[in-house]
């Protein structure tokens, strides 16, 4: 059977958004993160990390130090026994002086690289899941996924929703941070809105 997921960008949606932070001590989780991630567990719903850390290709952390990040990450989460199913990112940058990293990928939000490469691997219905995030791309992400997309007011929230309107793009919901966020999803998920 397919699973469902709920995708959620990082910076400014799960933590705050401090530019490139290339240790976990730079990182500043959202205390409500937790609380959002936990009840999205609850739910029969995967909880998938998809972030664009194009940092890797600018020089600015290697991809161990955003491995490093994201071991802790998981591990903080667990310490709230809370669960993140799986992290993926795109390490990209056109511009990268490393030729690893230089390329024009299919895997930098809003493209779905990131989506289709987890919906392989934990065999997600992409359309019946759900994008948290604050910046346009996030949202255009959800969008080209065909899943329901959220924008969060944290992080560039507010600059992305007046974006988003000059663009005539609408998320299913604009929720304060994410546990708004979480808990619009699990109020509509009880209603079975289809
Ligand atoms: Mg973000
Ligand atoms: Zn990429």
């Amino acid at each position: 059977m397919m699973r469902r997921a709920v995708f959620l960008d990082r910076d400014g949606t799960l933590n705050i958004d401090v530019g490139y932070p290339s240790s976990y001590d730079q990182m500043d989780v959202y205390p409500e993160s937790f609380e959002a991630v936990k009840r999205l567990n609850q739910e029969d719903l995967l909880v998938v990390v998809v972030t664009n850390q194009s940092g890797v290709g600018r020089g600015l952390l290697t991809e161990d130090d955003l491995k490093d990040i994201h071991a802790r990450l998981n591990a903080s989460f667990v310490r709230s026994g809370a669960r993140l199913d799986a992290i993926y990112y795109c390490p990209h940058y056109v511009l990268s002086e490393d030729r690893r990293y230089r390329k024009e990928c299919d895997c930098r939000k809003p493209k779905p690289g990131l989506a289709r490469q987890a919906a392989a691997d934990l065999g997600i219905d992409l359309a019946s899941s759900y994008m948290i995030g604050d910046k346009t791309e996030d949202i255009l992400f959800g969008i080209n996924i065909g899943a329901i997309s959220v924008l969060v007011l944290t992080g560039s929230g507010r600059e992305s929703l007046a974006k988003l309107r000059e663009q005539n793009v609408a998320p299913a919901y604009v929720a304060s941070g994410i546990l708004d966020a979480a808990d619009w999803i699990l109020r509509r998920e009880r209603h079975h809105i289809p």
